[in-house]
């Protein structure tokens, strides 16, 4: 490969190493949790803002933190001892979050900037950040047939207002933490995740999410209709969560990847429409489409170009779409028939 780094080796993580994983209470780092608690490592270390309660995941045998990461003390409680960091937190959500909180997004630059010198001061092993296909210039995304986004599309810069902004700069934290301090940094840029033990409602969720429970919801509620955002041909690619905790693992034990920004995201292109269709099979249903076209469409269309990472690692995400959607509308279907008997769900 070319550039290819001289890099000092560093000793193989032990298992007893220890492994922090900030944002652990939401979507993919409680997953990564559970993803590296089932490799064995026995030291894992889970933090997030939020009270343990409203934690989607909560593995056996981790270390739970309570603690706000945008601030500077407690990044540095976070880290101590650290051999590995994965910072996951972020204030994000759907389209229809990051569109209306422009400012939320953008404070998360808080997050990554504190949790880098961290984890820098920590003599802290290897570094990983969650960037987002939003970091992309939106000048290339304007056709629903849109040419997948390679990994120096995000250059001249062009992101998505807010949350790509904070995404583009904390990635250039994280390249300089390299460049200059030697830390090493892994990026890489999901194209929506999806899948179980993530946000299902309450306006943050993403369209897979959404789409299930609105299938699930008319059915519960024999009103054969849905609402759908836009006019239903914008497109995207969803990456299952398992490829995503499995492609975060890969990239950040490959030293040729450090502070190289990496596309980890599928590229099985749906329309929002396809997408409806695909749910409605799983439920065996086929229901009335209503279009909100005032309602927020992101960008008309984005998939991922993994030329790079298949060179690189020699893998792709590849769970297919139709598997990956029958999962989650099953745990989304134990959610919501879980909250209609009066228990309490995380949403
Ligand atoms: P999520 O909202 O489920 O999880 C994020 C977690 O971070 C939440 O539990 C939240 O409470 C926590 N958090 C926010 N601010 C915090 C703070 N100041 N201190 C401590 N914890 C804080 O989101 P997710 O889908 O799991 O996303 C994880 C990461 O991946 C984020 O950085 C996100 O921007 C990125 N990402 C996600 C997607 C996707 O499709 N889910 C796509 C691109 C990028």
């Amino acid at each position: 490969m070319q550039n290819k780094r001289l890099v000092e080796k560093d000793a193989p993580m032990r298992k007893d190493d220890l492994i922090v994983i900030t944002g652990a209470g939401g979507f993919i780092g409680g997953n990564l949790a559970q993803y590296f608690a089932k490799k064995g490592f026995t030291r894992i270390r889970a933090v997030d803002r939020k009270p343990l309660y409203d934690w989607y995941l909560r593995v056996p045998g981790t270390e739970t933190m309570c603690l706000d990461v945008s601030e500077e003390a407690n990044c540095r409680r976070v880290c101590e001892g650290a051999a590995e960091v994965y910072n996951l937190a972020a204030d994000m959500g759907g389209m229809g979050f990051i569109e209306r909180f422009r400012v939320e997004c953008l404070r998360s630059i808080l997050i990554n900037t504190h949790m880098v010198e961290a984890a820098y001061r920590a003599g802290v092993r290897r570094y990983f950040f969650s960037s987002s296909a939003c970091a992309y210039n939106i000048e290339l995304q304007q056709d629903p047939a849109v040419r997948a986004l390679k990994e120096s599309d995000a250059y001249p810069a062009m992101p998505e207002r807010g949350y790509g902004w904070e995404k583009l700069v904390s990635e250039i934290f994280c390249q300089e933490y390299w460049a200059e301090r030697g830390l090493k940094t892994f990026i890489a840029r999901f194209h929506n995740v999806y899948g179980p033990h993530g946000t299902w409602d309450g306006g943050r969720e993403k369209a897979p999410a959404a789409i299930c429970r609105k299938v699930i919801d008319a059915i519960d509620r024999k009103d054969l209709r849905i609402k759908i955002w836009g006019d239903g041909t914008q497109t995207r690619s969803f990456m299952y969560i398992d490829d995503c905790v499995k492609g975060i693992d890969r990239i950040t034990h490959t030293d040729d990847l450090i502070a190289t920004p990496i596309n980890l995201g599928s590229t099985e292109l749906v329309s929002i429409n396809d997408l409806v269709s695909k749910v409605e099979k799983i439920a065996g249903v086929k229901l009335q489409r209503e279009y909100q076209l005032d309602a927020p469409r992101g960008v008309a269309g984005r998939n991922s170009d993994n030329t790079f990472i298949k060179q690189v690692l020699g893998w792709e995400p590849d769970t297919s779409l139709s598997k990956g959607l029958a999962s989650t509308y099953k745990w989304i279907g134990q959610q919501y028939g879980a909250r209609k008997q009066g228990r309490r769900v995380v949403e």
